[in-house]
């Protein structure tokens, strides 16, 4: 019996193993009304996964494919279970061929459906990751802390990029320290190439507009690429425009630039429309032709072949409990202007008006400003997880939960005192990095030199009262010495008045979720 290949929103390849394996199967697609609703997600995330879905479905009917296609606006259909039954009729089939999902939620209810459906379902590998599942789980369970930096080592070995004979290119693993440079006012910053909504995308923006009017953001100003081709094109626009700037002001912040020089290819490779291999390879060649400098080049090959595919690692061996982790036991709810961006924190102001417009901030945006906050502010790290998976247009599951509750958050130890799996040691500072890597200080109503009184930032108060607080614990990590040393040197009184104005700040924080998000 033929099967049906079920083809996800974040499969949308024709390298997918099921296509390779069935070259004559018929392909299930769904825009489920559910999945779409399950997180109040950001208007163009929606619009692009759609978007790129039904692109990829038409390609695939030029390819001579029958597809199955299920739209969001199709009346009649309003979960996958209606769906998958109808075609196990129509194609009197009840055997599904499916890609592993990355998420392990998909996977938990896909092993529900046979005994509910009376159907089977065949795993094939999912190839859309360089890295096997089991291979990582043996990798990382064999490590005390299994560090990205010794696995980035290991694929460069193994894939032989960025890599003279046995050696690293250049005789050094990793440039991080050569990227961060903080950004001139004057700096020319190239445009990203737009590609205008064609015919189904606006049919998807009206769709989204309509069933989903109460979710954040909007779809005005939607204009990424939704094909391979265009997405492809997108890619070369970044080697040839960004890529040799890249590396020097990868941390660098700028108002008004949410991209800056980063290459925002990772919601196409996140939906399948790129992969990453060839991103990499792509931009050794630039290296290897001296179009474009080695920190940048190995930079971009880290953000690729390294961090994605750890973070993909992680995710698959520690969850489904990493998800819960919360290794400092925070609570609080998110503050009402993540939503919004009303806040007269001038640095969250911009880095979440750049989510609320965009569906997207760069990662320095993420992890030092709105991370760092949530973690000094004491949000629960499943509140600030959620934020980000509804927000963000490159958001997945196995993406979000590791880079916020782990990197960004530092709260993946299984208790507090046991170490985390994926950092080691918080990403959190004062106001004095977000002001030296940024212009944002310039603009507010808060002085970033200041720690107590009036003006005081409240990065600054948050930094030093969240050390103080959990100084014992810090102080038996040699990475957070200086850090305490500096701590030593702030008067008692000081400190009181830090604790104070802590506290008044948090009282004052207008608690989310607006009524209007509850839906
Ligand atoms: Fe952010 Fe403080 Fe700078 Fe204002 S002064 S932008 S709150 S770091």
């Amino acid at each position: 019996m033929t099967p049906i290949l079920w083809i996800f929103e974040d499969q949308l390849s024709f390298e997918l193993e099921t296509l390779r394996e069935y070259p004559a199967a018929p392909v299930l697609m769904i825009e489920s009304a559910k999945a779409f609703s399950a997180w109040p997600f950001h208007k163009k995330r929606l619009t692009f996964l759609a978007s790129a879905m039904r692109h990829f479905a038409e390609e695939l009917r030029e390819a001579g494919r029958v597809v199955q296609y299920y739209p969001l606006r199709k009346k009649g259909y309003v979960d996958s279970l209606s769906a998958v039954r109808e075609v196990t009729k129509k194609f009197r089939s009840n055997r599904f061929a499916v890609v592993n999902p990355s998420e392990h939620h998909t996977r938990a209810w896909l092993d529900t459906l046979p005994a509910m459906l009376d159907i089977e379902i065949e795993y094939l590998p999912n190839t859309l990751f360089l890295v096997d599942r089991n291979d990582f789980r043996d990798w990382a369970k064999s490590l005390k802390q299994p560090v990205m930096e010794f696995f980035y080592r290991r694929m460069r070995k193994q894939h032989n990029i960025l890599m003279d004979g046995d050696k690293p290119a250049g005789g050094t693993w990793n440039l991080d320290k050569e990227n961060r440079k903080s950004a001139p006012s004057n700096l020319v910053v190239p445009m990203l190439p737009s590609f205008k909504p064609d015919a189904t995308t606006q049919e998807v923006m009206d769709e989204i507009n309509r069933r989903f009017a109460h979710h954040p953001g909007s779809t005005d100003g939607f204009d990424l690429p939704v094909t391979r081709n265009d997405a492809k094109q997108f890619f070369t626009n970044f080697l040839d425009q960004r890529l040799p700037q890249f590396g020097e002001f990868e941390d660098a912040m700028l108002t008004g630039e949410p991209v800056l020089f980063h290459s925002f290819v990772s919601p196409l490779i996140n939906a399948g429309l790129l992969r990453p291999m060839e991103c990499a390879r792509a931009a050794e060649e630039r290296y290897r032709a001296k179009r474009a400098p080695l920190n940048s080049v190995e930079g971009f090959v880290r953000q690729i072949i390294g961090w994605r595919e750890y973070i993909y690692g992680i995710y698959h061996t520690f969850m489904p409990e990493y998800r819960t982790r919360n290794s400092r036991g925070s609570t609080r709810e998110l503050p009402a202007w993540f939503w919004d961006a009303k806040t007269d924190l001038n640095c969250l102001r911009q880095s979440i008006g750049n989510v609320v417009e965009n569906a997207y901030s760069h990662h320095i945006q993420r992890l030092m400003v709105i991370c760092n906050f949530s973690t000094l502010a004491g949000l629960s790290p499943q509140a600030v997880n959620d934020w980000f998976y509804a927000m963000y247009i490159d958001s997945h599951d196995w993406v979000v939960t590791p880079n916020v509750i782990g990197m960004g958050m530092n709260s993946d130890g299984v208790a507090l005192g046991k170490p985390g799996v994926v950092g080691t040691k918080p990403y959190i500072s004062s106001a004095a990095y977000i002001d030296r890597m940024s212009d944002y200080c310039a603009g507010c109503r808060y002085n970033p030199k200041v720690r107590s009184g009036e003006d005081a930032c409240p990065f600054n108060y948050l930094y030093w009262t969240f050390l103080h607080h959990y100084r014992d614990l810090f102080s038996k990590n040699p990475r957070m010495a200086m850090m305490l040393k500096n701590l030593d040197r702030i008067p008692a009184a000081e400190m009181k008045q830090m604790i104070s104005a802590r506290e008044r700040f948090i009282d004052q924080l207008p608690v989310y979720p607006p009524s209007s998000m509850r839906a």
